[in-house]
């Protein structure tokens, strides 16, 4: 089989809004290899396959037989072996989101057979509290990393702080609430920044993700103020964001983990 086959198909497709799907694609003939929560795999097609209705017409058309690849955060379980699920943002002007937004339940894709990423929880020690904060999408690495390895009965405290402009762009809302009902140690906080559009109030806290967490609404639910010696966070997502809450932890005495020194802050940029 050569590289650019496209060696998978999608076996699922789940539109969340008009410009969010959950996708699951399943490799055809292979098994998919192991992962850790928090990894990512690559998707592709080639510059022929047809772009969805509701995007930007291209400025200049790509090569019809070359594959445009992309980095996806995997949302699915490491346990699930039959498929890969990725939480994926239409960007209109983009050359490859517009065309997984045209694919159909059947459709063939192009998935890697490796998973790379060093984004994992194992970066925090086991003994303290997480925070996992994400905008948009940014969502995706935390939902393997919960399905995978969330303890319901484990003394860590886990909260999942999920920014999106609208409450119909939360997506995976309906599972992170059940989580929460079922599980003490579990606390889901969405923040949407744009509370007017919504036809019903909006009654959650409503700004941004910097605005939820210098708040004092998690402290309350956890009984005192996440501190660096008792609490390790995640940020994911769009890059504003990560600089945004950078900035108002570092204050708070938050660091970030580099390749070189250990810290409290662990960071997947989507893009710069
Ligand atoms: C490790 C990693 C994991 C990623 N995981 C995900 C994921 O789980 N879900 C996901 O939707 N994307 C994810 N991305 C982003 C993804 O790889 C692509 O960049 C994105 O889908 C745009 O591809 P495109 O070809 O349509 O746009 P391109 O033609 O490549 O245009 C790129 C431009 O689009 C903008 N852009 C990129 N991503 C977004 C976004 N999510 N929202 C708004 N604007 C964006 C930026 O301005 C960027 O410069 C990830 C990126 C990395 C590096």
């Amino acid at each position: 089989m050569s590289d650019t086959t496209l060696n998978a198909f999608v076996s699922q497709r789940i539109e969340v809004s008009p410009y969010l799907i959950i996708l699951r694609v399943a490799p055809d003939g292979w098994e998919l290899p192991d992962f850790t929560p928090g990894q990512f795999a690559a998707l592709a097609l080639p510059g022929s396959a047809p772009r969805y209705r509701y995007t930007d017409p291209e400025e200049t058309t790509p090569d019809p037989d070359k594959l445009i690849k992309r980095a996806y955060s995997i949302a699915s379980s490491s346990v699930d072996r039959e498929y890969v699920e990725f939480y994926i943002t239409l960007v209109r002007s983009g050359e490859l989101t517009p065309r997984l937004f045209a694919l159909e339940v059947g459709d063939r894709v192009w998935l890697s057979k490796k998973f790379p990423g060093t984004f994992k929880l194992s970066e925090a020690p086991d003994d303290v509290n997480v925070v996992f904060a994400a905008t948009g999408t940014g969502l995706a690495p935390y939902m393997s990393m919960l399905r995978t390895d969330f303890e319901s009965n484990a003394t860590r405290r886990v909260a999942v702080l999920h920014g999106a402009s609208h409450s119909w762009d939360l997506g995976y809302r309906a599972e992170l609430v059940t989580m929460e009902r079922l599980c003490k140690n579990f606390t889901y906080l969405p923040v949407i920044s744009r509370p007017e559009d919504e036809p019903v109030t909006w009654s959650g806290p409503a700004g941004h993700l910097q605005d939820l967490w210098s708040g004092d609404t998690l402290d309350r639910l956890w009984g005192g103020r996440p501190t660096p010696s008792d609490t390790h966070i995640f940020l994911c997502g769009n890059p504003l964001m990560i600089e945004g809450m950078i900035e108002v932890l570092s204050k708070e005495g938050f660091t970030e983990q580099t390749k070189k020194a250990a810290g409290t802050i662990h960071l997947e940029r989507f893009w710069t």
